[in-house]
């Protein structure tokens, strides 16, 4: 971080930056020019607010030169990092497939699913039980019952699974769950990702609606911080001016997000897209761009889905769209 010094700052009025500088445990080093003189600080500056240094009376400005996330920061962690459930690895160069419906319906729907899916490769299971609808007459998710079919699932094809949380009295809920994710709404649900950082179990982090690559790891910098290293991110569309898709799917932030950060990057093209036709060109598109894995909605009757049928894949589809993404990324390994 450096700060520049306004014109005409006196030898006193530095020493007292200076001392306030060092205060943070960090060390100045000043260089003065003709007409403005700079202080670089060095050291962790992490915990530095800007606004209140670019408030100082002498400040004119404040820039910071490394970025603000220290756990999730591919500088200090160059090697990938690999993160285990069950039989399945995510990261590490690998294509990991998690499919399974948007929401859990039934015992037999989520079975069925299950089945299918794991006929096709999948290496982890997916289903909404707590579900954050835009309308609250909308179907909201069995809830804990939800979890609990989740988990026979889990249980009858020995796939590891991955539901949402929404708030954090349902934590209790997710003990046998095996990756709890985040959804776009709560992103940025800060005392969610805190305790989250104490739970141990490895996050499925999805981007916001509308937020930068660096709202995304400073997020992920909040479960790291408090002590949970296991943290997947995922990019699922944003919002833009486009309104034929159901967002649009932001290929860039899987070379930017691996280039920022060691953690492993997923893609959802289902909720990218809201239309079922375009999953596979999109996700053969998350798989050419170097991605390391898909989350994918499967539902065994779309047209009866209580929540997303039209951006489902049936069974059948989706088999097929595996098998391919498997042959892809084979050629881009052997290349
Ligand atoms: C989901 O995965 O079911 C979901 C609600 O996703 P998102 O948070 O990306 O909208
Ligand atoms: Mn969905």
């Amino acid at each position: 971080m450096i700060i520049i010094l306004k014109e005409n700052t006196t030898e006193q009025e530095i020493k007292k930056l200076t001392d306030f500088v060092k205060s943070h445990g960090l060390t100045p080093h000043i260089s003065e020019g003709v007409h403005q003189t700079i202080m670089g600080l060095v050291g962790d500056t992490s915990q530095i607010d800007i606004e209140s240094i670019s408030q100082l009376k002498n400040v004119e400005a404040v820039r910071r030169i490394q970025e603000p996330f220290k756990n999730a920061n591919r500088k200090f962690h160059p090697l990938d990092t690999v993160i285990k459930v069950g039989n399945a690895t995510i990261g590490g160069g690998s294509l990991t497939l998690i499919a399974g419906p948007c929401s859990v319906e039934s015992e037999e729907q989520i079975i069925s699913v299950a089945r299918d899916v794991k006929k096709s490769g999948v290496q982890i299971l997916r289903g909404g039980a707590f579900k954050p609808r835009t309308s609250p007459y909308a179907f909201q998710g069995l809830r804990e019952e939800g979890i609990k079919l989740l988990l026979e699932a889990k249980k009858d094809t020995g796939l590891p699974v991955v539901t949402e949380i929404m708030d954090l009295s349902q934590l209790d809920l997710f003990a046998d769950v095996d990756i709890i994710q985040v959804g776009t709404r709560n992103m940025q649900n800060f005392e969610l990702l805190k305790q989250l950082g104490h739970s141990g179990k490895p996050v499925l982090l999805k981007r916001g609606l509308s937020n930068t690559y660096q709202e995304l790891l400073m997020s992920a910098e909040y479960v790291m911080a408090f002590g949970n290293e296991q943290v997947i991110l995922c990019e699922r569309g944003v919002r833009t001016f486009e309104t034929y898709t159901r967002n649009t799917l932001d290929i860039s932030a899987v070379p930017a997000l691996k280039k920022l950060s060691h953690l492993p990057v997923i893609i959802d093209p289902s909720h990218a897209a809201g239309i079922a036709e375009f999953v596979p060109s999109l996700s053969m598109a998350a798989v050419a761009a170097g991605a390391d894995g898909l989350i994918i909605e499967v539902h065994n009757d779309p047209a009866k889905a209580k929540c997303d049928g039209a951006q489902s894949l049936i069974p059948g589809d989706f088999d097929k769209l595996a098998k391919k993404l498997r042959i892809l990324k084979n050629a881009i390994q052997e290349a």
